[in-house]
């Protein structure tokens, strides 16, 4: 592939060259994510450049989110169309950009009908009230449970990270949401288990909450049996099957969302970070039950609004126009035929390699003390941006249009890394 990019002129720029300090930085903003010591403050295509002129490949497009890399000209052009035309107005009104991309998603995908938010958590909150209100009102449940998988990730708000089990993520937030109940992964059997168990009194599990490839924990692709048997239980239960496809949706994982991998469909979908190609928007969409939510039981502000939804048009559109997918499919199967090579050359260190189009992870073995994060950081300084998935498990989440060079590049520098944190540790 190969594309002009954008390159912004600004008149009046508040970041002033070289004037990036690290130290006030961290005395005016809050501490809650440990930051690699790089600051970026610009990107072509699928390189980023940080404030002291370092080239980087970036393996990470703000942890898949970036669907067309920086400053693809198509974003461009919606950004300053659509902040000329009108940015915002609130859903008191009807909103045709939102109108669009609602129905470019329903002709794309399972679903019928789309709740538009700002982030993935927010579409998550959004199934999780309506899963409650269909477990109240059509399966007569007064306390509605929502099963969801050890190892997931479902955002960070009160409820969506109730929903995230992982103790990490929970420690000293307690007291939880109630109302949810965890399985392991790919596992049917604790699947009916749960549901049996659950149903007593009152309660009564009302939806499965499950990711059809888990992306925080460690790349894990759903197991195609265990997805169509959760797909039967759900038809015969009336259970509600509700799929986070946040993360490997919108065409990341080679096919347009993640559950075509598995041959189901869900009855609710959640999608967010590569909607709006790093522009901030989340989605509900909803293949049954598309009434659950009458006038004023559901809300956003922002959700919606004709800039974020006029943009992520526009990311949709070119994933058509430029055929994205097929790159997705080809870059994907270079990828990971390039890092199945280096784990045929590293046994010891390194023990799988998984995943979808362009979400693949490359997993550490257990029993040396190496982790992703000791090879994220060699990469980064070799020029690679890269993150990990958990202890062991380095991510590999490129733009969606990265080219057969940059691919190439990235690999000779992922066995660099890997070759380079064993001689250290
Ligand atoms: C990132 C992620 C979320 C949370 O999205 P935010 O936009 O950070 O709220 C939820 N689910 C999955 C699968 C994710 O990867």
């Amino acid at each position: 592939m190969s594309i002009e990019f954008a390159t912004l002129q600004p008149t009046s720029d508040p970041i002033a060259a070289n004037s990036f300090d690290k130290d006030e930085f961290d005395q005016a903003v809050m501490s809650t994510y440990g930051r690699y010591q790089i600051a970026l403050e610009r990107g072509a295509g699928s390189r980023v450049w940080d404030t002291e002129g370092r080239e980087y490949l970036d393996f990470v497009a703000g942890i898949a989110t970036c669907t067309l890399g920086h400053a693809h000209p198509a974003m461009v052009e919606a950004v300053t169309r659509q902040i000329q035309k009108l940015h915002h107005v609130s859903n008191l009104y009807y909103i045709p950009e939102q109108g669009e991309l609602a129905k470019w998603l329903v002709r794309n995908s399972c679903g019928d009908r789309v709740f538009f938010c700002n982030s993935g958590a927010e579409a998550n909150e959004a199934a999780i009230k309506l899963a409650r209100k269909y477990g109240h009102t059509v399966l007569d449940i007064e306390h509605p449970i929502i099963l969801t998988a050890h190892s997931s990730f479902h955002g960070r708000t009160l409820a969506t990270v109730t929903a995230t089990a992982q103790p990490k993520y929970q420690k000293n937030f307690s007291p939880l949401v109630p109302g949810f109940h965890y399985v392991p992964y790919n596992d049917i059997n604790a699947v009916e288990e749960a549901i049996s168990e659950l149903d007593e009194g009152d309660y009564g599990v009302a939806a499965i909450l499950i990711e059809p490839l888990q992306g925080e924990g460690g790349v894990r692709p759903g197991d195609v049996t265990y997805f169509q048997k959760l797909r039967k239980i759900c038809d015969e239960t009336g259970i509600l099957l509700i799929f986070d496809e946040v993360q490997v949706g919108m065409a990341r994982s080679g096919r347009m969302w993640g559950y075509e991998h598995l041959g189901v469909e869900p009855d609710i979908f959640t999608s967010a970070k590569g909607l709006g190609g790093g522009i901030p928007i989340g989605a509900m969409i909803s293949k049954k039950f598309c009434d659950i939510f009458q006038p004023g039981e559901h809300a956003s502000t922002f959700g919606g609004n004709p800039f974020a939804c006029g943009v992520a048009l526009s990311v949709c559109q070119t994933i058509e126009k430029e055929n994205i997918l097929a790159n997705v499919e080809a870059r994907g199967k270079q990828l990971r035929a390039g890092l199945q090579q280096i784990a045929a050359k590293y046994p010891h260190v390194v023990s799988d390699v998984r995943g979808w189009g362009l979400i693949n992870g490359l997993e550490l073995q257990a029993d040396i003390q190496l982790t992703a994060a000791d090879v994220v950081k060699i990469a980064i300084d070799n020029g690679l941006l890269l993150v990990p998935a958990g202890l062991k498990v380095i991510r590999f989440v490129p733009p969606l249009i990265i080219t057969e060079q940059e691919v190439a590049t990235a690999l000779e520098a992922v066995e660099n890394a890997i070759i380079a944190s064993t001689a250290v540790g």
